[in-house]
């Protein structure tokens, strides 16, 4: 290929790097969110990670937790891309499986929440059933759900379906032209290292940690526990999502409007906020899906016959194996 041709891909690559609002959390966010979830992981649960991780994380969750983002726009992984959002109802500011998880197209279960039931119960069943006839990318799948309990934390990856989760309301960030759903990913997290933690990433999360075990401590479990003994619990963190999203993030940036100092210091603590529980509840979920003992709520049993039906589709149509458990828990 000519030269021209190469610089012309590379531009391209760079240019795609460059849009805003197409990423989520950006690298910042998750690496934080892994890092702090590694310091509350089990023994088990450290152990199982370990083994499932790529050799090039080298044992190191955060490394890889941006992987899914990575990828995303690679044709091969293109399906993965409405995996990393759910969009809700404009201006509902309230959030329900049935009605808001599916594609653009209306495929159901195709959003962050119907992904990390999915990937939950791939690990779950990979770890505890090694000897089952389903095989998954158990690796793929870990790196999957450390990215999406991320995402949904993101209280914009649960915004208005008209302006796609802030993407297409264009505001100024100080001088900079550029987006809401990217000052949530992005320009909130970077003001703060450049402000207060002299651009060095780890000095926040050490801050976000100092929070953790100081003024959250009493808060901690309860971040950690799912209503109904489950797994996972997504529905609680997207619904947490699309509130602070109305409360926080759509307030007061209307389009054209100019987000400065008020704007960011007011929501910062939000954000370091929704940082830590995702990283405790990253932490939380794996606990539960690598426990020696699994603890599988009863609600889920009875329903196994129905989604062990469904599973057999699932080599060829992966989210199937979610489906039919989450339509019953909606209709019951
Ligand atoms: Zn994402």
């Amino acid at each position: 290929m000519a030269w021209s041709g190469v610089l012309l891909i590379v531009r391209a690559l760079v240019l795609l790097q460059l849009i805003p609002g197409i990423l989520s959390w950006g690298k910042e966010g998750h690496y934080a969110v892994c890092k702090i979830a590694e310091g509350f992981l089990s023994e088990d649960a450290l152990g199982a990670v370990k083994a499932l991780l790529p050799d090039y994380a080298e044992g190191d969750l955060a490394a890889v937790c941006s992987w899914a983002d990575e990828i995303r726009h690679n044709f091969h992984w293109r399906w993965s891309g409405p995996l990393h959002y759910v969009d809700t109802p404009d201006y509902r500011c309230n959030y329900e499986y049935c009605r808001d998880c599916h594609d653009f197209r209306g495929h159901k279960d195709i959003c962050v929440t119907g992904a990390i039931y999915n990937y939950t119960k791939q690990l779950t069943s990979g770890y505890h059933n090694s000897g089952s006839e389903i095989r998954y990318n158990l690796t793929e799948a870990l790196m999957f759900l450390s990215h999406f309990i991320g995402d949904v934390h993101q209280p914009l990856h649960v915004g208005f379906t008209g302006d796609e989760g802030g993407n297409t309301i264009i505001v100024r960030w100080y001088r900079r032209k550029t987006n809401l759903h990217h000052i949530w990913d992005n320009m909130i997290i970077d003001s703060a290292l450049k402000t207060y933690y002299n651009s060095d990433l780890a000095i926040m999360i050490q801050a976000i940690q100092r929070n953790i075990t100081g003024d959250w401590s009493f808060d901690i479990s309860s971040w950690k526990n799912c209503a109904s003994d489950d797994t996972a619990c997504p529905n609680l963190y997207a619904s947490e999502s699309i509130s602070l999203a109305c409360k926080f993030a759509y307030r007061n940036a209307t389009p054209g409007s100019t987000l400065g100092d008020d704007y960011f210091l007011s929501r910062l603590p939000i954000v370091e906020k929704r940082l830590a529980q995702g990283g405790i509840r990253l932490a939380a979920t794996l606990n539960r899906i690598f426990a020696s003992q699994p603890k599988i709520s009863l609600k889920h049993e009875d329903k196994r016959p129905t989604s062990c039906i469904l599973c057999l589709l699932c080599h060829t149509i992966p989210f199937l194996s979610v489906a039919l458990p989450i339509i019953f828990s909606c209709l019951y």
